[in-house]
């Protein structure tokens, strides 16, 4: 017989394989450090959802939620009315991104005053992508260049926590993966506390990154981004601009159930699961998790990592 049977070769690898032992339960694990990341919305009917999405997540505590600032600073408006309605409204600690894109180092000064003055504490600095249309990114002639400056220029405005973007899979335009990290440890130099990767889907990915950060000297936390994923080829696309590998075992358990949204979102829940509960088994305690506004993925993945929503009084 030239090729085994099915049947034998299951056998053979059971009887030869690695066992893969079960993953630790969260009760035997301390809590995760958690945080949630929302959009601004653009109309009345997506405020709402985002309301809902909040005050469904709100309950868990987590340490903060960050709200994005538009590609080209195009939210400044709706991003601070978010920012300050979480401030007013509810219990939660909240971080605004902002980016240096098509803005003097004034203009970005104000935005951070404006922010200090309503309670917020907290801000994500990031460069910001080029415009679209825009071959590449241009800093503009009056401002920041890179978010290594405009971190620096923040300190200078007040004493924020400040959170910057790390790339695990290499910023899609940087020199090099050594200047790209070489980069990011300069923004934490610069007096950022901590870092959120872009989204990753292999684990060993982040891991490995993790290791060359402490290669290089970067002890501030590098903080997981996790994105559940249910429209698998939106992602698909998404991933291809921003750097982010799709691997070829998430296409196999995406195929075939792009009409059947039911059984998608079954399967997101699982692969984000499988995803966080591996980081957490390998000793990580922090997650950010990229909510697009939806609370039902978001809720489950801190919930399968330990997260209780607290109770009412
Ligand atoms: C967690 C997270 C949240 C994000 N939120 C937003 C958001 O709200 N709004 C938005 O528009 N975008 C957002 N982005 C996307 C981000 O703006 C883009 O990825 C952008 O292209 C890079 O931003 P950065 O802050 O990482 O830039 P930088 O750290 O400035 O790096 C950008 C590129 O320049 C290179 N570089 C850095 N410093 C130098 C230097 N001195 N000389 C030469 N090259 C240099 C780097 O290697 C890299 O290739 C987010 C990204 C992450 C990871």
């Amino acid at each position: 017989m030239d090729h085994p049977s099915p049947v034998s070769s299951t056998l053979d690898r059971w009887l030869t394989g690695p066992r893969i032992p079960a993953l630790p339960a969260p009760r035997e694990m301390a809590p995760p450090k958690l945080s949630f990341e929302f959009f601004p919305p653009k109309n009345e009917a997506m405020e709402k959802t985002l309301w809902e999405c909040i005050r469904r997540l709100e309950p868990l505590s987590p340490r903060f939620v960050s709200v994005t600032y538009g590609a080209g600073g195009t939210t400044r408006t709706r991003t601070h009315t978010t920012v300050a309605r979480i401030v007013a409204e509810t219990a939660l600690t909240p971080a605004a991104h902002l980016t240096t894109v098509g803005a003097t180092k004034e203009e970005v000064h104000e935005v951070a005053r404006e922010y200090w003055a309503a309670g917020v504490r907290h801000i994500v600095a990031l460069r910001g992508d080029p415009p679209v249309g825009a071959a590449q990114y241009e800093p503009h002639p009056g401002g920041y260049a890179q978010a290594e400056d405009l971190v620096r220029g923040l300190r200078n405005i007040a004493d924020f926590d400040i959170t910057v973007g790390a790339y695990p899979e290499t910023h899609p335009t940087a020199i090099s993966p050594e200047a790209d990290l070489d980069f990011l440890k300069r923004k934490i130099d610069a007096g950022a506390t901590r870092a959120i990767t872009q989204y990753f889907f292999d684990t060993d990915i982040y891991l490995r990154f993790i290791d060359r950060c402490h290669k290089a000297g970067i002890t501030a936390p590098i903080v997981p981004g996790i994105l559940p994923v249910t429209n698998f080829a939106q992602v698909q696309k998404f991933s291809a601009m921003c750097g982010a590998s799709v691997p070829v075992w998430m296409g196999h358990l995406f195929e075939g159930i792009d009409g059947d949204a039911e059984t998608r979102k079954m399967v997101a829940a699982m692969v984000a699961a499988e995803q966080v509960r591996l980081l957490q088994a390998n000793g990580v305690d922090e997650f950010h998790i990229y909510t697009l506004n939806r609370s039902d993925l978001a809720y489950a993945v801190a919930h399968l990592l330990g997260a209780r929503a607290a109770q009412a009084a």
